[in-house]
């Protein structure tokens, strides 16, 4: 037809440049060329679709080798925009670190929950269509600018474009971005070429494709078929396509909302169990730990400190916890009530400070005193400190704790964000209470708070005690510390160096565990064992065997990596002839740790006395 009206327009226009008639005959040449255009068959309107629907049959099961695949993951591809549709209904919600974060969560859900179900449809649709080679679904580009192929279902696999991106307007399917094209129905390829989604020139002779087209009627994505076969298509394909585009876009609009309720569901738990947790009564460490988790979970920050006035009589405070920017110099640092920056300010007045920064160096605001490293490309700051307090709190005592948030983008947390953390650091600040409690009552008995062993005032109680003994038998002592510990530290944090200190200490136990026996943990990550009446063959078995204990020992710490950790240990056996005090034994053996340390770690070096010089070191390495 479209023919016929193209050979009518050249004819008139022909008669024109003959002269005569060219006044009369140009607009009708014009209108001919015009309704060719319209009437051109690779593309025709949507509203010439009739006839009856075909009935399909499922033919060509045992053809299909491939099913579809996730291509790539989405922040590009189109289903972020229908994301971003659904997220631009809510004022100032998908420009922040946050809201992305959210978008990524919702995101990836999504996709777990819609893969299976847009493969195992594609695989349907390549079945019943009879000639059908590749079914394809595509999704607009972030950008909005270009289809890229989302998933399909072939039996070419090899040759499918794995990246195919189809620009806008571009080839066949590029055509499907425009308004006026309701469907692509091409019966007489001469070759796959201008489909954009092949590797190689294809035999494909025939293609449909409709677009997929969201409430805003915007064009969101497309699905394609094609066949080996010329004209494989009648147009009665095209309304069931249409159908089946419809539906990817309302299970993709669907599993958004279901995604979004899933999000908001795990938040709840993670929440009521964060404030569950603060019920238990624990180390203050384990409470900092806490709240880090859960803060580090749900606040885009790019450092993370955790502010205690463990000292308050003394107006003594420090970083209980830093994570990020600067955090090695900040992990530990001590300020006092009397520094001017901006975080022990909010804490002597119990309540929060918010501040945005220039990042000019003569701008710079103090956050805690002069001693800090000055980071200037932190330009956000949020402190919360807990605000409850107790009745019989004296005058001008500061806030126990706070959380102090900061961040490089200078984005504000909302009032929801804000009050949020107000009501985590006073449920935190109820645990921290308890915790101080438990931890004294713990130093009274003796015993460390994180491990639950003895702790240095109390080895100092027992080795005197062992000091009559090992006039008549020997005392085995051992000395051991982690080996790279600052590494663990710095690489997963100082609550997961917590964790390794506790299981490090729960294997020395589980070994060295006996009446009489004593296990302290002596500093930081440094553990002391003294075993009376052992001889030096037991002693330097009982040492290798935590060693091997604790080599065995890996911790995962919610990463997919396992954090491998060992200890050297540095042994002395005490013999009855040894006159001196026990406590100057523990000496001994921190030397031979040391050599342990020198030669290599993760080994028992043994102290070695030369000839009755008790004191000179000749260590010499053991089993
Ligand atoms: P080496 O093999 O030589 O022992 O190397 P290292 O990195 O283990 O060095 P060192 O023993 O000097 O490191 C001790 C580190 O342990 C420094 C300190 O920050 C950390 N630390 C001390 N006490 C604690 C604690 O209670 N918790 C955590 N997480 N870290 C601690
Ligand atoms: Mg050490
Ligand atoms: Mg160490």
């Amino acid at each position: 037809m479209s023919d016929i009206l193209y050979v009518i327009s050249g004819l008139l226009l022909g008669l024109a440049f003959q002269g005569g008639l060219w006044l009369f005959s140009i607009p009708f040449a014009v209108v001919a060329f015009v309704l060719g255009w319209l009437n051109r068959p690779s593309l025709p309107p949507a509203s010439s679709v009739s006839g009856a629907v075909p009935v399909l049959r499922a033919t060509r099961t045992t053809d299909v080798t491939a099913v579809g695949r996730i291509l790539r993951s989405v922040p590009q591809t189109g289903v972020v925009s229908i994301v971003r549709d659904v997220f631009e209904a809510y004022p100032g919600v998908g420009d922040s670190a946050l809201e992305k974060l959210k978008g990524r969560e919702i995101w990836d859900k999504m996709e777990r929950d819609l893969d299976p179900v847009y493969r195992s449809s594609l695989q349907s649709i390549l079945s019943l269509i009879p000639g059908a080679r590749s079914v394809l679904l595509f999704f607009k580009t972030g950008d909005g600018k270009a289809f890229a192929l989302r998933q399909f279902a072939s039996s070419a696999e090899d040759e499918i474009d794995l990246m195919a991106t189809i620009p806008e307007n571009s080839g066949l399917i590029g055509q499907l971005a425009r308004p006026d094209i309701l469907r692509i129905l091409e019966g007489d390829l001469p070759n796959g070429k201008g489909l954009g989604y092949y590797k190689t020139i294809s035999p494909v002779h025939s293609v449909v494709g409709v677009p997929m087209i969201n409430s805003k009627k915007q064009r969101v994505g497309a699905l394609v078929v094609d066949s080996l076969e010329f004209k494989a298509f009648p147009p009665s394909i095209v309304p069931i396509l249409t159908n089946f585009c419809s539906t990817y876009y309302l299970l993709t609009y669907k599993s958004f909302a279901s995604a979004q309720n899933f999000r908001e569901k795990k938040k709840f738990h993670e929440l009521s169990n964060y404030q569950q947790n603060f019920f238990t009564t624990m180390p203050l460490r384990d409470t900092y730990k806490q709240i880090f988790e859960y803060v580090s979970a749900n606040f885009l920050s790019d450092r993370l400190m955790i502010l205690a006035f463990e000292n308050p009589e003394r107006g003594e405070g420090s970083v209980a916890l830093c994570y990020g920017e600067d955090s090695e110099a900040l992990q530990g640092f001590k300020f006092s009530v009397d520094d001017k920056g901006i975080l022990p300010l909010a804490m002597m007045q119990h309540g929060s400070s918010e501040r945005v920064f220039s990042g000019r160096p003569a701008e710079y605001v103090l956050r805690i005193n002069d001693n800090e490293p000055r980071n200037l490309s932190l330009r956000y700051l949020f402190v919360q400190s807990n605000s409850m307090t107790t009745d019989d709190m004296a005058e001008n005592r500061p806030a126990e704790i706070a959380i102090c948030l900061e961040r490089k983008n200078p984005i504000k947390f909302d009032q929801f964000e804000k009050d949020l953390l107000k009501f985590l650091v006073n449920i935190a600040y109820f645990a921290y209470q308890r915790g101080r409690q438990f931890e004294k009552e713990q130093n009274l008995a003796g015993r460390d708070g994180l491990t639950g062993l003895m702790n240095r005032h109390s080895l100092d109680e027992e080795l005197k005690k062992l000091d009559f003994i090992h006039r008549e038998k020997n005392v085995g002592v051992m000395m051991m510390d982690i080996d790279h510990f600052k590494y663990i530290n710095d690489t997963y944090g100082h609550p997961a160096g917590d964790d390794v200190i506790r299981g490090i200490a729960n294997r020395i136990v589980s070994v060295a565990q006996g009446e009489h026996n004593v296990i302290a943990r002596y500093g930081g990550e440094e553990f002391v064992v003294a075993l009376p009446g052992v001889s030096e063959e037991v002693l330097l078995e009982k040492a290798e065997k935590i060693r091997e204990a604790i080599g065995s020992l890996s911790f995962d710490i919610h990463r997919p990596e396992r954090i491998p950790v060992t200890v050297s240990i540095g042994c002395y056996l005490v013999t009855p002839d040894f006159k001196g005090e026990m406590s100057r034994t523990v000496s001994y053996a921190d030397q031979a740790l040391y050599s342990a340390k020198e030669s290599g770690r993760n080994r028992v070096v043994e102290y070695k006395k030369t000839g009755t010089d008790q004191q000179s070191i000749d260590p010499i390495q053991g089993s």
